[in-house]
């Protein structure tokens, strides 16, 4: 990002975004200008008030906190995930897209806009079919570009809720009822969204209100994808070595697969 903007310019245009000026700094380390724009839209259509600290930063996308206020005055904290445009990971992520029937029409893939749109574009669908089934993943609520909208999901204070690696488990049967869960809704994503969630650790899941989210769902793929078992294969495996590692008892992978796909 060779020219960025002051965060004071995007004020002209709309109701100014938060001024503190530490997170001014991490605000203006990824928000090119095209970025911006995309926010000011955001920030005037209403769905968000403006954008506060970072949550996350990380390769392929950085995470921030936003508010929004209703016009019945009601308060929600959402998170605004903001897809790099680097060229670096396309390389990585091209088998993901390469055979997915949903995406395969789409001359995008040497152009690195285009390619990172259709990402956020891939995450946004994902997450709603998989919110629509009732499964516990955040509300999806926006999408412009490369900017993706959804609730936050927090303990309070501005805290996101943490992922399942940080959470502090209680006791053993605790996480025996995590790793069942994880389970469970692996096999409804595959079984009710047709989706394997091809990236699933627990990194990408959230303890929150008792229960375990979904997250980071931009390289899910559809059963008929030709390596969608073999990301199965490997989201079962994941959990299932962390879960060995907090030394409870994991069933055979084997097993979990067929539980999944039959
Ligand atoms: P990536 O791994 O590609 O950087 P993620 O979607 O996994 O992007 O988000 C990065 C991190 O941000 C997550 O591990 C999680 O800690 C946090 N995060 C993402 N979405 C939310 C959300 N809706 N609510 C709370 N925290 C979130
Ligand atoms: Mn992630």
């Amino acid at each position: 990002y060779a020219d960025r903007i002051k965060l004071d310019d995007i004020g002209k245009k709309g109701p100014k975004i938060t001024k503190d000026r530490a997170n001014r700094a991490t605000v203006e380390q990824v928000l090119d200008p095209r970025t911006m724009r995309f926010l000011t839209k955001l920030i005037n259509k209403g769905v968000i008030n403006g954008i506060n600290g970072c949550i996350s930063t990380g390769k392929e996308a950085n995470v921030y906190q936003a508010d929004h206020e209703g016009n019945d005055g009601t308060k929600r904290e959402f998170a605004v995930k903001i897809f790099k445009t680097s060229i670096l990971v396309f390389k990585d992520r091209e088998r993901y897209v390469d055979g997915e029937f949903r995406f395969r029409n789409l001359k995008n893939q040497s152009n690195p806009r285009k390619m990172v749109k259709l990402w956020a574009e891939k995450e946004f669908r994902n997450l709603k079919r998989i919110f629509l089934s009732g499964i516990p993943c955040p509300e999806p609520i926006d999408l412009r570009s490369h900017v993706l909208v959804m609730e936050f999901l927090t303990k309070g204070n501005g805290q996101p809720s943490p992922k399942l690696r940080d959470h502090p488990f209680r006791d053993i049967d605790e996480i025996v009822h995590y790793y069942h869960q994880m389970l469970f809704y692996m096999r409804r994503m595959y079984r009710d969204c047709r989706l394997v969630h091809a990236d699933l650790s627990e990194y990408n899941s959230i303890v929150h209100n008792d229960k375990l989210y979904i997250i980071d769902v931009s390289q899910s793929v559809e059963p008929e994808h030709p390596m969608s078992l073999d990301f199965l294969r490997m989201d079962i495996k994941n959990v299932n070595d962390f879960f060995s590692k907090k030394k409870i008892n994991v069933y055979p992978e084997r097993l979990i697969f067929k539980y999944i796909t039959e």
